[in-house]
């Protein structure tokens, strides 16, 4: 198998999104301005991708620790610092 094709197969699998696309996404999923279509394909590759699935999971609480609920909007300054540290930990 070529990588190339794995590639493509992964990509298939995880709903056409890659883990950089879940991660511009994934304050649209926390504040559910996430449309249904999105959400299905955010989800089918959340179950694939154990990466973001811990990360998701990284989000949900650094929210909570920064004193906000999930169903608040997000504010732009928390959504840049969420941002800024998906980066960071996809660097590591
Ligand atoms: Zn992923």
């Amino acid at each position: 198998m070529t990588s190339k094709f794995k590639q493509q197969a992964m990509t298939y699998m995880t709903g056409n999104l890659t883990c950089q696309e879940v991660a511009s996404i994934i304050t649209e999923y926390l504040e559910g301005a996430m449309p249904l279509s999105t959400r299905l394909r955010f989800h089918l590759h959340l179950g694939l991708c154990f990466s973001c699935r811990k990360y998701l999971k990284q989000m949900k609480y650094t929210i909570q620790t920064l004193g906000k609920l999930p169903a608040d909007p997000i504010s732009p300054e928390i959504r840049e610092e969420l941002l800024r540290r998906f980066r960071h930990w996809k660097q590591r």
